[in-house]
């Protein structure tokens, strides 16, 4: 096992209950439990809040933390953030599009991304008008994103002596809130950097997956960063504890270079309808092992070029695990 500091109680750091029950044996040896109230999982015995700080160095932003990534690793995950956005196939340009069909017009906006990683969505905010403003816990990451975006981007962690007195119309977290163990705290604070009426978009794994696969699920044979799992119930339920009314929710699909709308809306698709549908969809065997050995650039290069928007494969949702999508409100 393990070792781990615990923080808490072991209650859910959604909705405080104290019923669980076991979901998974993580590859890297942590229990996931599973909060018999809200849905939501969460570490049995969570990291301290330092050790999660830990994860964070140059290392993690290579998308092989979990191998001890590199130097070149890291310049390959900046290189091809900036592939997807060249070819307009980065994940964050379906996000944007998402909060558009459903009232966020973008041009205007003051936008806060938190965790803004390399800064993709940042530079994608900016083609649509709005103006953002970023922040992450990582140095490196924020000196990158503020040289390619061109806009203001804080190092560390909300709250930021640099944010104070600000406030924003869209606050964005993506792939953020399963990283962070206290998430009420951290939704609290960002309500507050909210205009009144203004949103926020979450975008974190669907824990569906999860509880359907088990110890298997590619969530929890990698990504040992996560210390909370959400299903979109659990979501709207932190959403909802936070003073932020959820607005819309749906599940996407992601593959290696594009994020592809799988069961927006259609809660009667089943998983093994998924399945199927994704199959059938899939690339040649052959080439599917050629793209997961080649170098992560080769592969955003090939992909990019020779697959328009929605058409990437989505073969194993182990691989390409599915995501949830949440915009909510502040109110009043
Ligand atoms: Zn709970």
């Amino acid at each position: 096992m393990v070792e781990a500091v615990t923080t808490m109680n072991g209650e859910c750091p959604v909705c405080g209950g104290m019923e669980r029950k076991h979901l998974a044996e993580r590859r890297d040896g942590h229990d996931v439990v599973l909060c018999l109230g809200c849905g939501a999982g969460y570490l049995r015995r969570m990291p301290s809040v330092d050790e999660i700080a830990s994860y964070y160095d140059s290392a993690y932003f290579d998308g092989r933390r979990d191998d001890l990534g590199t130097y070149e690793g890291l310049v390959s995950h900046f290189m091809s953030e900036r592939l997807r956005v060249r070819y307009s196939q980065h994940p964050s340009s379906y996000h944007l599009n998402w909060i558009g069909r459903h009232g966020i017009h973008l041009a205007g906006c003051d936008v806060l991304d938190i965790g803004t990683g390399a800064g993709a969505l940042l530079v994608l905010l900016s083609q649509h008008g709005a103006r953002p403003e970023g922040i992450d816990v990582s140095p490196v990451a924020a000196r990158y994103a503020h040289d390619w975006a061109g806009c203001g981007v804080h190092a560390g962690a909300l709250p930021h002596a640099g944010l104070e007195g600000k406030t924003f119309d869209l606050i964005t977290a993506i792939d953020l809130i399963e990283h962070v163990s206290d998430p009420g705290s951290l939704l609290r604070h960002a309500r507050t950097l909210l205009r009144p009426g203004g949103h926020l978009l979450l975008v974190t794994p669907n824990l569906n997956l999860g509880i359907r696969h088990g110890s298997r699920w590619y969530g929890f044979t990698s990504h040992f960063d996560h210390v909370v799992y959400y299903t979109p119930q659990a979501l709207e339920e932190l959403a909802a504890r936070t003073g932020l009314a959820p607005r819309a929710t749906s599940t996407v699909s992601v593959g290696t270079a594009i994020e592809r709308e799988v069961t927006v809306d259609k809660p009667e698709r089943s998983p093994a309808d998924l399945t199927r549908r994704t199959t059938a969809r899939s690339l040649p065997k052959r080439i599917m092992r050629a793209l997961l050995r080649a170098t992560p650039i080769a592969r955003m290069a090939y992909l990019a070029k020779h697959f328009p928007l929605r058409r990437l494969p989505v073969e194993d949702e182990g691989m390409y695990h599915h995501n949830i999508v949440m915009l909510a409100q502040r109110v009043d």
